[in-house]
């Protein structure tokens, strides 16, 4: 079972993709009883339609995580006019923090996917809030941050979406770092069939993507919501699919005591293996300054 607990847009719309993809019943939880049930209740009304068998039950209760496989946290806020990025992060940091401990509390079992932004650092706090083994404490955003780097290569190529393998790692947030040395169509380097403006046009559509949805909706869902059920599907799956996920490192790529994206091997455990690849020296110095940017931030986390 999987229990998704903060039910707003990206939850919800998350929690219909694990149902109508049969990945796993789901418990939907929200501060806001009513939000929880109402968009529970609205999923069941469309099993008969989309031909879903699974269960889904909305609640503000924790208790209903027992047993969860997977937890994933998408409560929290969005940065609102006015508002640091700083003081985003401490707010939600308090909200991940108060969620965590109940994780702890009612599955201790589980694995914990975080959703809520900035993602590296909530899987940071999440990981040293819950005490969990490292592997079971993993964050969304270089997957998503992947997707667009391929749709972009794709629409410049005018190929297929689908023949497009690529990786992107580093922050989900603006200092991304997208690995161009190791993205190919159909295995073929990108190198080979783009020139060198038309590859950082395409990193800086990349790196501007969620914003640029953000500017026009307020809010991206359905790209974030899509890539956590294919996440999902890799862990209760056991598929040992292979991402950019946000990790805690111990030494991998020179790197400790931080939360970042790296390529992983993502399967029933959580992150099965991380991935260590060489790295361009341009590349590196991207990875450097993303690790910077999110040490930095790290430094200003408020206590409880
Ligand atoms: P939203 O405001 O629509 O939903 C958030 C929900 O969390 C609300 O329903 C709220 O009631 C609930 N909530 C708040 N505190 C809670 C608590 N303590 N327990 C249970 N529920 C609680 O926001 P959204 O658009 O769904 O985005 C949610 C988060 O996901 C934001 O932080 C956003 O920045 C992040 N996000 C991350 C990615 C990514 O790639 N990692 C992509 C999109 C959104």
């Amino acid at each position: 079972m999987i229990t998704i607990i903060g039910a707003g847009r990206v939850g919800s719309a998350a929690a219909f993709n694990i149902l109508r993809y049969r990945i796993s019943d789901v418990v939907l939880i929200d501060i806001y009883e009513n939000i929880a049930k109402g968009e529970a209740l609205d999923m069941m009304q469309a099993a008969p339609a989309i031909e879903f068998d699974g269960k889904i039950k909305g609640t503000s209760d924790y208790s209903e995580m027992e047993n969860s496989e997977l937890v994933i946290i998408t409560a929290g806020e969005a940065r609102k006019l006015g508002m640091s990025r700083i003081d985003l992060m401490n707010k939600n940091a308090r909200i991940v923090k108060s969620i965590v401990r109940e994780v702890v509390k009612y599955a201790p079992e589980c694995k914990i996917m975080m959703v809520t932004n900035p993602v590296d650092i909530m899987t940071y706090i999440a990981y040293k809030e819950s005490g969990f083994e490292r592997n079971r404490v993993f964050g969304m955003g270089n997957i998503l941050d992947t997707l667009r780097f391929r749709s972009y290569i794709a629409s410049e190529l005018n190929v297929s979406r689908e023949d497009v393998r690529a990786l992107v790692i580093g922050e989900h947030g603006d200092s991304m770092v997208p690995l161009v040395e190791y993205a190919s169509v159909s295995g073929i380097p990108v190198t080979h069939l783009l020139s060198k403006e038309q590859i950082k046009k395409i990193i800086d559509l990349t790196v501007s993507s969620g914003s640029d949805v953000i500017k026009l909706k307020g809010a991206t869902i359905y790209a974030p919501a899509a890539v956590i059920a294919i996440m999902a599907d890799a862990v209760l799956r056991g598929r040992n699919r292979v991402m950019g996920v946000s990790t805690y490192l111990q030494g991998e790529y020179g790197l400790s005591d931080i939360a970042i994206g790296v390529p992983v091997v993502l399967g029933r455990n959580g992150v099965e293996r991380i991935l260590e690849l060489d790295l361009q020296p341009e590349t590196r110095k991207r990875l450097e300054k993303a690790v910077m940017v999110v040490k930095e931030a790290i430094s200003k986390l408020e206590g409880d």
